[in-house]
């Protein structure tokens, strides 16, 4: 797995070695335009949640909707979002922070015992960080969340989400050898900025249907009521959830 991440560091220190020696040779242009690409490679890789540079990501599902949970367990919204979900039969991922999982064990339990998946969602969710870690904290990050949830549930989980879906190239060797699949959406509400549940709602009917990832949080003032809208709305539109199998090849 070092080796993974060496050579990717090697890859990018060569390429900037390349364009510089254009540049320093006197072919100004052609240096800046290597170091340009190199830049927005970088940068596309990283910050887009959709991007496929560094590595496979999973935007879309088959045969319904998949919705994800992002940021919990929370003490106040996970029982009331598991009734909700039971009462519309829904099964959902719940990609939790592996802090909060050691402080709410009996959540964890109560997810998976109530037949929903549960996915790592790293250890303390660094969301401004995520993305320029070194590959030992993007390692940590990943792995403790692992342990703590193999620890409560007895199985660690199979799907991984970004914090804000930002990561870097060192980010994939981790998953492979963790044996995670990286979950990205395709439909999402901002319900972590906005303080309008219709106006969620109203961005994510926009954008929802069949095949589609929705991304939803817990621990948000608004979380019950967006949940409670997008369970009613697939509902009206004869939509069922599906988890997919997202067994890593
Ligand atoms: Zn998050």
């Amino acid at each position: 797995m070092i080796f993974a991440q060496v050579w990717r560091v090697l890859l990018v220190t060569a390429m900037f070695g390349g364009g510089t020696a254009v540049f320093v040779t006197g072919h100004f242009l052609a240096g800046a335009i290597i170091h340009m690409l190199i830049v927005g490679y970088l940068l596309a890789g990283t910050f887009n949640p959709s991007s496929r540079l560094f590595g496979p990501v999973q935007t879309r599902c088959k045969n319904g909707i998949w919705l994800t949970l992002d940021d919990g367990p929370d003490p106040v919204d996970t029982p009331a979002i598991l009734d909700l979900l039971d009462r519309h039969d829904a099964k959902v991922t719940f990609f939790v922070i592996g802090e909060k999982a050691e402080k709410h064990p009996d959540l964890i339990r109560e997810i998976h015992r109530r037949g929903h998946q549960i996915g790592n969602h790293t250890w303390s969710h660094p969301r401004a960080s995520f993305w320029c870690l070194s590959p030992w904290s993007t390692r940590r990050e990943i792995v403790k969340c692992q342990q703590v949830i193999e620890g409560i549930i007895g199985q660690a989980p199979k799907v991984f989400r970004a914090p804000v879906g930002h990561y870097n190239f060192f980010v994939h060797p981790v998953l492979k050898q963790e044996k995670l699949k990286l979950v990205g959406w395709s439909s999402r509400g901002f319900d972590g900025v906005a303080s309008l549940p219709a106006e969620v709602l109203r961005r994510i009917r926009r954008t929802a249907g069949e095949g589609e990832i929705i991304l939803a949080h817990e621990g948000t003032p608004i979380a019950c009521e967006v949940i409670a809208g997008i369970l009613a709305m697939a509902e009206e539109n004869g939509c069922r959830f599906v988890i997919p199998d997202v067994s890593p090849e």
